[in-house]
């Protein structure tokens, strides 16, 4: 009885998250319950305030919350040590944040390969692999360029890259193409297709309306709670000219009735 392998990877059950205290106490997540499969893509939209990066950080590791249940790939998260959150965030968890978060003493070559430091590879095969993705992203000219050299939508890109390079099951994207260029935006959404072709798992904040279409599902949130949660209905035209890059895929099944 093999029932395990269709559990959600993520499952948050009346979830909530308060801020500040007495008079002052903003809820901003209220009793959120979300299950999400292996494989589905979610954007996540809403007004302002309405609890999106409060959400995304905690099913990033990153905050926790004031009441309710959090279940990661099975595994209740309050029950995990502080080590093992870190280990679960640098290996499986890739965050694309709107505020570039690359660290401005590095180069471009060296951001990218950082999350490879804790995978035991050598700084060649790292610099390697961060070179190859940063081709992906039309950015093979830059890789010795500092940060504060690299438009908005190229940091964007090497950001995007970093969070990408050590191959992570979960991708987590709050607007990650807020305030680019047209350009730039289509770079990265065409990657993040390309990941989630391969079955990984993306979750994507949002205010862009048409960058729904590359979502299986599109969850709108209203202050801290879940408004909507919608299929995305998808025309059959999968012609895409670029190949698979290995992986299986992963076929989709909700587990949800909403
Ligand atoms: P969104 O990403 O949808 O704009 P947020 O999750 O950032 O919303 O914020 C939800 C609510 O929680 C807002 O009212 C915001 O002011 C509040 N909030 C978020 N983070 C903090 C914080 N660190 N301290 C106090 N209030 C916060
Ligand atoms: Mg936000």
């Amino acid at each position: 009885m093999v029932v395990v392998m269709n559990s959600p990877v993520i499952e948050i059950t009346q979830l909530s998250k308060l801020f500040g205290y007495g008079d002052a106490t903003n809820v901003a997540l209220d009793a959120v319950s979300l299950a999400i499969n292996k494989g589905e893509f979610v954007a996540i939209m809403g007004p302002s305030g309405s609890g999106k990066t409060t959400l995304m950080n905690i099913l990033g590791l990153l905050d926790s919350p004031t009441h309710g249940h959090y279940a990661l790939d099975g595994t209740p998260v309050a029950d995990l040590s502080h080590r093992r959150r870190a280990r679960i965030r640098r290996t499986k968890i890739g965050f694309v944040f709107q505020s570039f978060n690359l660290l401005h003493r590095l180069n471009v070559l060296d951001n990218v390969s950082l999350p490879l430091m804790y995978h035991g590879q050598n700084k060649l095969s790292r610099a390697h692999a961060a070179s190859r993705l940063l081709k992906t992203f039309g950015l093979q000219e830059r890789e010795y360029y500092m940060p504060h050299q690299l438009s908005g939508g190229q940091l964007q890109r090497v950001a995007i890259a970093r969070a990408l390079v050590n191959r992570p099951s979960i991708i987590l994207a709050d607007e990650p193409t807020g305030n680019l260029d047209t350009k730039s935006s289509e770079i990265i959404m065409n990657e993040l297709k390309e990941i989630h072709k391969r079955g990984n798992t993306i979750i994507m904040v949002t205010h862009n309306p048409s960058l729904t279409v590359y979502a299986d599902r599109v969850i709108q949130m209203v202050d801290g709670r879940i408004d909507s949660d919608t299929a995305v209905k998808k025309p059959k035209k999968s012609k895409d000219s670029k190949k698979p890059l290995g992986g299986k895929r992963s076929k989709k099944s909700r587990g949800k009735d909403a």
